[in-house]
Parts: C-alpha cells; sequence; structure tokens
C-alpha cells in the first residue's frame, strides 16, 4: 500500500486553479485572493483543493505504474 504524501509547504500561498504561488495572494489570514489568475475564495478552501489536487496526481502516477508493470 504506497503511502501518498502531499507536501503541505506553500498550500496555503498557491492558488489551486492556476498554480501560481506568492506571498501576496494572502492579503489577510482567511482570505485568498490569486494575483496572477484572480481567483479568490476562502483561505482553506482554496489549500483544501490545491491539496487534494496535488494527491490526485500522486495517484495517478502511482496507477500508470500499476498499469505498465
Ligand atoms: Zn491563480
Amino acid at each position: 500500500m504506497p503511502v501518498v504524501h502531499v507536501d503541505p509547504a506553500y498550500t496555503s500561498q498557491e492558488c489551486c486553479e492556476c498554480g501560481h504561488t506568492d506571498r501576496k495572494n494572502r492579503p489577510d489570514q482567511a482570505t485568498f485572493t490569486c494575483t496572477s489568475c484572480g481567483f479568490a475564495e476562502h483561505a482553506d478552501v482554496n489549500a483544501g483543493r490545491t491539496i487534494a489536487k496535488r494527491g490526485a496526481a500522486v495517484r495517478a502516477v502511482s496507477h500508470a505504474a500499476d498499469d505498465a508493470a
């Protein structure tokens, strides 16, 4: 059973829509506003989507490896 490790570093500053990471994306604790694409969401919601997206990408790679074996 592979362990899916998702690095939480910078997820609070990373846009779940375009991946742009910038401290300026967080004007305050509760707010996320992407300075690149303009995506705006509650900071916790954005971070959760970013983490989910990373986890999905890891699983996709894992499945590709299974198919090849
Ligand atoms: Zn963005």
